[in-house]
């Protein structure tokens, strides 16, 4: 089985719920961890008919600070509690992550587990977390501090058998250069790095909501396998709201995707005034083909690259 990484659309609504959308929310899950893209209301009803857990739960990155996208917060706090986690819980954001999270924390009871705040400046940073590097990056949602994030699962070099035999490493030691160990040939240390070829590509997901088209989001879009963008409104007609309120029309993000020479395209972060976000993609369809609109509860799952260019991806 090769190395996978899986994600569930939770909430695809924007600004506001809707009975078939919650509000924003990703949950993504390599190797049995897991860790959450923003926790908008009904976070929690998502987890539980999802049915991966919460334990499993190692933290959480938020875009930015609109209700949408962290009212669900103190409620999640809870659930991890009853879910027995005595581990700490990770959460990283833009500017103003410990005046909102303490706000929004008011109504908790002392948690049995402890909550790290990481404040990400300005010009964002890196995260690593469940196997995962992961970048922040700013994006344009009129001035308030805003998040995109890269999700990069790497990937280890294929093992060299001519080099290993090159530096007379006996056969039996193979198997633990392979698994990433040290081993000694005499007097000499050989490092897994040095029986490899080339690095092969690992998985790369984009997650991006709440901006305008920008040149920090189109530089970090390149090349990645999937692109979950915001969709805010699906037709033309929508685009003085678009500009006003600092969102993305679904022909937008597809020329993003276009550009970055993406794998695929998901949307999400719908508004309420679409009722039926599938009737605007044929038009992004002619412009990147491969574009879907995301549902809530919906499973995506991302494999390695065999022979092919870009990652695996099978929608359920
Ligand atoms: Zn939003
Ligand atoms: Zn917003």
């Amino acid at each position: 089985m090769r190395t996978m990484l899986e994600f569930c659309t939770l909430g695809t609504g924007g600004t506001l719920p809707i009975p078939e959308r919650a509000l924003s929310s990703l949950y993504v899950r390599v190797n049995g961890r897991s860790l959450l893209i923003d926790c908008g209301e009904g976070t929690q009803v998502g987890i539980r008919k999802l049915g991966w857990g919460f334990r499993c739960l190692d933290g959480m990155l938020l875009t930015h600070y609109h209700g949408d996208h962290c009212t669900g917060l103190a409620g999640l706090l809870l659930s991890l509690e009853k879910a027995g986690r005595d581990e700490p819980f990770h959460i990283w954001g833009p500017k103003g992550l410990k005046r909102v999270v303490e706000g929004l924390c008011v109504i908790v009871p002392p948690l049995s587990f402890a909550v790290m705040l990481h404040e990400l400046p300005a010009e964002g940073g890196e995260i690593s977390l469940i196997g995962l590097n992961i970048t922040a990056f700013p994006v344009d949602h009129g001035g308030i501090p805003c998040f995109g994030y890269r999700l990069e699962l790497p990937r280890t070099a294929v093992f060299d058998p001519e080099k290993a035999e090159a530096l007379g490493v006996p056969l039996q030691e193979w198997k633990r250069l392979q698994q990433g160990e040290s081993v000694r040939v005499g007097l000499k240390k050989i490092r897994p790095e040095e029986v490899t070829g080339q690095a092969r590509r690992g998985i790369s997901l984009v997650f991006s909501t709440d901006t305008r088209p920008c040149e920090t989001l189109a530089k970090h879009c390149g090349g990645a396998d999937l692109l979950i963008l915001e969709g805010m409104y699906g037709d033309e007609e929508k685009r003085p709201q678009a500009l006003k309120n600092h969102h993305m029309l679904f022909a937008e993000a597809a020329a993003i995707a276009k550009e970055a020479g993406a794998g695929g395209l998901l949307l999400t972060h719908f508004s309420t005034s679409m009722e039926d976000p599938e009737a605007y993609l044929p038009e992004a369809r002619n412009i990147f083909e491969r574009t879907w609109a995301a549902k809530d509860g919906e499973t995506v799952t991302m494999r390695y690259p065999e022979k092919e260019e870009k990652a695996w991806i099978s929608l359920s």
